[in-house]
């Protein structure tokens, strides 16, 4: 791995995502963290990236917001000279879990433009800048990775907006996949399970219970996942570890999805 390399990675001021920026450091990526409000968590979490001996700049940027989006690719460009890595990672629960019959429209459309529709046009846009590249020494012109959820598969009827825009998510993984497997660029999926950030905060003892109750609680692995576990994942992929694979999942998520009897 040249040190040169450099990622993007959406929504790294705070919980997965900078547990990604951090991990890619230590792969010796160069990182741009990007934070939509949270300005002193991204100026934390470079400092946390500068301590493992990397480097980067915090950008702020709305992934929702086209201009964001192309400010953000365009900022990438003039700081690094080009792009090896985009982490789509930014993304929101719903502000309340409603059951499936009583959830709003208003609710949708927010969970649709952050989770879907920006990483999609987001990756649009880092396509274009990755096709502009000149390929590595092993074909390589970038890597793309989507960090979808258990919830892409997995029913919760009181927030079945977010289980079905995580879904989009996962298809939004094999078609730019398909599109992009013949330029050299690569693009994975990560389903993270239940991980300990804010946005699982206040459902802290909900997942205690159904995570520690007893030997066959919901996961093999009788543990919270930590964002350092989502990172590790990444950072396998940053070090080209999966060249001949693409649009392929990987479930980080202690075990939840086998099926058990
Ligand atoms: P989190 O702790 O709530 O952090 C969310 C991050 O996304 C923050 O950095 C936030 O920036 C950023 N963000 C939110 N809206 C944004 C926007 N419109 N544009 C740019 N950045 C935005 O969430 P997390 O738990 O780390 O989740 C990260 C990803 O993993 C999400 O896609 C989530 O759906 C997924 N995931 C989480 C879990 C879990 O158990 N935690 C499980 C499966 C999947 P600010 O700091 O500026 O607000």
């Amino acid at each position: 791995m040249t040190v040169s390399k450099s990622a993007l990675v959406t929504g790294a001021s705070r919980g997965i995502g900078r547990g990604i920026a951090i991990e890619l450091a230590r792969a010796g990526y160069r990182i741009a963290i990007n934070y939509v409000g949270n300005a002193v968590a991204a100026e934390e979490a470079l400092a946390l990236v500068r301590t493992t001996g990397g480097d980067g700049f915090t950008m702020r940027g709305d992934v929702s917001v086209a201009a964001d989006r192309a400010r953000m690719v365009a900022n990438v460009v003039t700081n690094f000279g080009r792009l090896d890595l985009l982490v789509n990672n930014a993304g929101v629960a719903p502000n309340v879990r409603a059951d499936l019959l009583d959830a709003g429209e208003e609710s949708m459309d927010r969970l649709f433009a952050v989770n879907l529709k920006g990483p999609f046009f987001l990756t649009q846009l880092v396509a274009k800048q990755m096709l502009q590249q000149n390929p590595d020494a092993e074909g390589f012109r970038g890597r793309i990775v989507n960090i979808t959820s258990i919830s892409a598969y997995t029913s919760s009827i009181n927030r079945g907006d977010y289980c079905v825009v995580k879904a989009g998510l996962a298809m939004m993984t094999k078609v730019f996949a398909d599109r992009l497997a013949g330029d050299g660029i690569n693009v994975y999926e990560i389903r993270p399970g239940v991980i300990a950030t804010d946005m699982t905060g206040g459902v802290k003892e909900k997942y205690d219970k159904l995570i520690l109750r007893d030997e066959r609680g919901i996961t093999p692995i009788r543990r919270w996942g930590q964002p350092e576990d989502v990172g590790r994942a990444v950072r396998a992929i940053a070090e080209d570890r999966f060249p001949f694979s693409t649009g392929a999942v990987f479930d980080v998520d202690g075990g939840f999805h086998l099926h058990r009897l």
